[in-house]
């Protein structure tokens, strides 16, 4: 699951430009998450948004069962 730092988000959109379909973004530029656990292939387009992040406000959440 991918979780974000709403304080520390300064809206540049790095990470729905990296991951567009991964993340969308509201009408004032903020990014809207998918609110669920991803995939594996998922996980790997979330690495990289996660990774573009200038403010790194966005967190790659991994569940173990
Ligand atoms: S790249 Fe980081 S700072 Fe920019 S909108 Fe996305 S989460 Fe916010």
């Amino acid at each position: 699951m991918l979780t974000i730092d709403r304080v520390a988000c300064a809206g540049h959109g790095m990470c729905y430009a990296t991951a567009p379909e991964l993340i969308d973004c509201d009408e004032e530029g903020d990014p809207i998450l998918p609110d669920r656990q991803l995939t594996e292939e998922e996980s790997a387009r979330a690495r990289d948004a996660v990774s573009a992040c200038p403010e790194r406000a966005l967190t790659l959440v991994t569940a173990f069962a």
